[in-house]
Parts: structure tokens; sequence; C-alpha cells
């Protein structure tokens, strides 16, 4: 079955290049396909605390720089390539790119999850200049600032108050005049003096010169718009954004079943088709983390040996 590869990895974040750094390792011709560049969402993180073992110069890049080199040292191939459509009900998977047809015995899905974006103009432009999704990645830029987080979740308000230890003021902007977070931890934000809370607000738009020096926030049940601009000294503030994640599951829908557009598997990374698993931050599971994804990548990739083991005879 020359052309076919064992396994064909989607995605090559932590849970892909784990799963590729086992899966080569096994001896399974193995390949990883990420659409833009290696590392998904960790790349975008400065420094990674709570990893096993990363303790100096642990940043999201040059983990995964090691990651990458340790995969390929074993022999796993990896292109980049966007998969638009993919057939997974036969024996032979069969996954098409822009690039091209790839087709393999097993297929792992890692292709994560991404944060939820404002979707207002300026957002784009200003993430890493004052706009963030990783409160642990950019808290520290803002030490004694003032920081707004947009959001009234469990993330949100956890997050809003892991931001009080740098910021001197941390204002929650939420759409309703509620919180969705738990009651415990809404308990502790409402304790805390430095939390403020600006409610029934949406931000309509960032502004600034290279960095956020202001935005535009609307009241919705009065319809006001308020120009919130950075304190003089500063020049700057945060604007922490934690309105949910999405995973990236679009081109499995209707395939895989999924539950609120997560894929479920079983303990061994198995998804309701056979030779078809899923690993990392696309799976419906309780910790999104590093070393969780990077744990169901190894499982993956052990579990489609098996699975190839019994079902091919070459
Ligand atoms: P979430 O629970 O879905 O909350 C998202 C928040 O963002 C909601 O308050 C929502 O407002 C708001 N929102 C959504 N879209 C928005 C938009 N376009 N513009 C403005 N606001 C928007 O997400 P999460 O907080 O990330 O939590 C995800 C899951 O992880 C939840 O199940 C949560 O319980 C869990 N979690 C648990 C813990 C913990 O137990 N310690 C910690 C973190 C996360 P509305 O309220 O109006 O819908």
């Amino acid at each position: 079955m020359s052309g076919i590869y064992d396994v064909i990895i989607i995605g090559g974040g932590p849970a892909g290049l784990a799963a590729g750094l086992y899966a080569s390792r096994s001896r399974l011709k193995t390949l990883i396909l990420e659409k833009e560049k290696m590392g998904g969402q960790i790349v975008t993180t400065d420094e990674v605390a709570n990893y096993p073992g990363s303790i100096e110069n642990a940043s999201g890049p040059s983990l995964i720089k090691r990651m990458v080199e340790q995969a390929e040292e074993f022999g796993a191939e990896m292109k980049i390539d966007e998969i638009k459509e993919v057939d997974l009900e036969g024996k032979i998977k069969v996954l098409k790119g822009s690039n091209g047809e790839y087709k393999a015995k097993a297929v792992i899905i890692a292709t994560g999850a991404q944060p939820r974006k404002i979707g207002c103009p300026g957002e784009a432009e200003f993430t890493g200049r004052g706009v963030s999704y990783c409160a642990t990645c950019d808290a520290a830029f803002f030490e004694d600032m003032e920081v707004f987080v947009v959001g009234g979740g469990d993330t949100a308000v956890e997050e809003g108050m892991y931001l009080t230890k740098f910021a001197r003021k941390v204002t929650i902007i939420h759409r309703r005049d509620e919180l969705r977070a738990a009651k415990s931890i809404q308990e502790k934000a409402f304790a805390n003096e430095k939390m403020h809370f600006m409610w029934d607000s949406v931000v309509k738009e960032i502004k600034g010169d290279g960095i956020v020096e202001s935005m535009v926030v609307e009241n919705v049940k009065t319809g006001e718009l308020t120009e919130i601009v950075a304190n003089e000294e500063d020049g700057t503030f945060g604007i922490f954004v934690f309105i949910g994640f999405l995973p990236n599951t679009e081109l499995f829908e209707g395939i895989i079943d999924m539950e609120n557009g997560y894929i479920v598997t079983d303990q061994d990374m198995k998804t309701n088709i056979p030779g078809v698993f899923a690993a990392g931050d696309v799976r419906a599971k309780s910790l999104r983390q590093v070393v969780t994804a990077t744990g169901d990548g190894a499982i993956a990739a052990i579990q489609a040996e098996k699975y190839i083991e019994e079902n091919f005879d070459e």
C-alpha cells in the first residue's frame, strides 16, 4: 500500500506532535498535517510554567520547536496544508487538502480550539498590543496598570481575579447584568476590592496608535456609547477577552459525534468512527492544557497502532 500512510494526524499543536512522536516511534508511516504553523495556541505563550519539566527558557515556541525536532527524529513527516474535505468512513481514510490528497489507515484529529473573538474593529489589529486571550501569558505586562476583562463566565471571572495580582484595577465588561460564573466564584470576585463591573456592556471598537489607547463600549440597554481612554501616565490598558472557546471541528460536522461542538471520544481517544481518533483541545473534556493534550496524543497514537495491527494484514 505505497503512498498510503499508516497514520495521518490533522493538527500540529502539542496533541498532534505528541501523537506524531508516538506513532513514528512505533515505526508507523506517519504524517502530521498543519494548516498554518506548527504549535497551535501554545506558540502565543511566552512562558509555559505548568508543563512538567519546563523550567528554563520554557516559552511556547521553544517547547514546540523541541517537540517538532523530536517527532522528526523518529521519522514523522510534516506538511503544511489545510484539509478541506474528509472521507473517513472507508477502511482507507481520504483527506483532501488545498495542496493535495492524502490517504491513511488511521486518522488522529488534533485540530484544537481557538478563543472566541469579540469581532469588533481593532480587535485583530491590537492583539498582542493590549488585546490578549491569555492572562497567564500577558498579565505581567500590566503590572500596576488598568485592565478590562470581557466576558461573564467562570473563565472571565477567574482570570480577572488572577489579573488583580498584577493590575491595580480590573473591570469586567459583561453583556448582561448578571454573571454566568458559578456563585462561589462570583462571591470571591465581589469580595475582591480590585474587581469592578461594567454591566450590560459590549466592546464596539478598540483604538490606538501601535498599542491600545482607548475603546468604545456600548450600553446594550440604553444604546449609550462611552469611550474609555487610557490613563495619561500609563498610556495604555489591557483588554483580556474570555468569551468562550470554539473547537476547530467544522470539517467533521455531521460525520463525527460531538458534544457542544467538541469531538466525543472514549478514554482510548476513539471516536464513533473506527480508525478515527481525536486528541487535545478538540475533544470534549474537562481540562485543556498542554499536559493533557500530549497525554491524549500518546494514547491516540498507541490505539491507532493497535487498530492497524488488528485491521490490516501488511
Ligand atoms: P462560557 O461559560 O461559555 O462563558 C462565556 C461568557 O462570555 C458568558 O458570560 C457569555 O455571556 C459571554 N459571551 C459569549 N459570547 C459573547 C460575545 N460575543 N460578546 C460578549 N460576551 C460574550 O465560557 P468560559 O467561561 O470560558 O467557560 C467554559 C467552560 O469551562 C464552562 O463550562 C465553565 O464552567 C468551565 N470552566 C470552569 C472553571 C471552574 O470550574 N473553575 C473555570 C473555567 C472554565 P452570557 O453569560 O450572556 O451568555
